[in-house]
């Protein structure tokens, strides 16, 4: 089907039964209609970034394909964000758990309620080590998702399970 699109995901979680929050997100995203999973990362314990004096994340990266609009799979991330009750939305704070659209094929906007590409994925290692496990050749701004994760490094970032989700 010509409107289906490829899309990336990265989820965070830093407070609670971290590694019980993100899995319950992807489970939601896999029942979600219009949504098919396609990959999920390993699941990384990354230092905290921009407001540091925090628990460390669990991060992953998904790859899915879907028949959403941007804005749609975005009100189904903050949907999944409330449902698993994320209460504070302290910008770069602590969060049950964190859903952000990294990518979305053949997007490029900036509005005040969606930018994509995301804007600082090329920055952040706890992003691209994950992203750059499932998704290597993913071109973002020019360069491959795999070029930037090694521009940026793998500081602060551990593997600490290998990808065995129930999808
Ligand atoms: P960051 O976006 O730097 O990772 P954050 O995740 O802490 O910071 P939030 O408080 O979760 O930021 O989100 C603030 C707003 O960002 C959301 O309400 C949403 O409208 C907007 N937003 C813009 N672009 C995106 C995107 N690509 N993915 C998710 N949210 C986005
Ligand atoms: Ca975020
Ligand atoms: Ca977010």
């Amino acid at each position: 089907m010509s409107n289906v699109r490829t899309a990336y995901l990265s989820l965070g979680a830093n407070l609670g039964n971290r590694e019980e929050t993100l899995r319950k997100a992807v489970q939601r995203l896999a029942a979600a209609e219009g949504i098919e999973i396609r990959a999920v990362s390993s699941l990384y314990e990354t230092e905290p970034w921009g407001k540091t004096d925090q628990p460390r994340f669990l991060n992953v990266a998904v790859g899915l394909e879907t028949t959403l609009s941007p804005e749609a799979l975005l009100a189904k991330a903050q949907e999944i964000e409330n449902a698993l009750g994320r209460v504070r939305h302290e910008h770069w704070g602590a969060r049950t758990i964190d859903v952000d659209i990294l990518h979305v094929e053949g997007v490029e906007q900036n509005t005040s309620e969606l930018t994509l590409p995301h804007p600082y994925m090329t920055e952040r290692a706890f992003v691209l080590v994950p992203l750059a496990e499932i998704a290597p050749a993913l071109m973002v701004q020019g360069k491959s998702v795999a070029v930037w994760r090694d521009a940026v490094g793998e500081k602060g970032v551990t593997r600490v399970k290998t990808s065995d989700w129930a999808i």
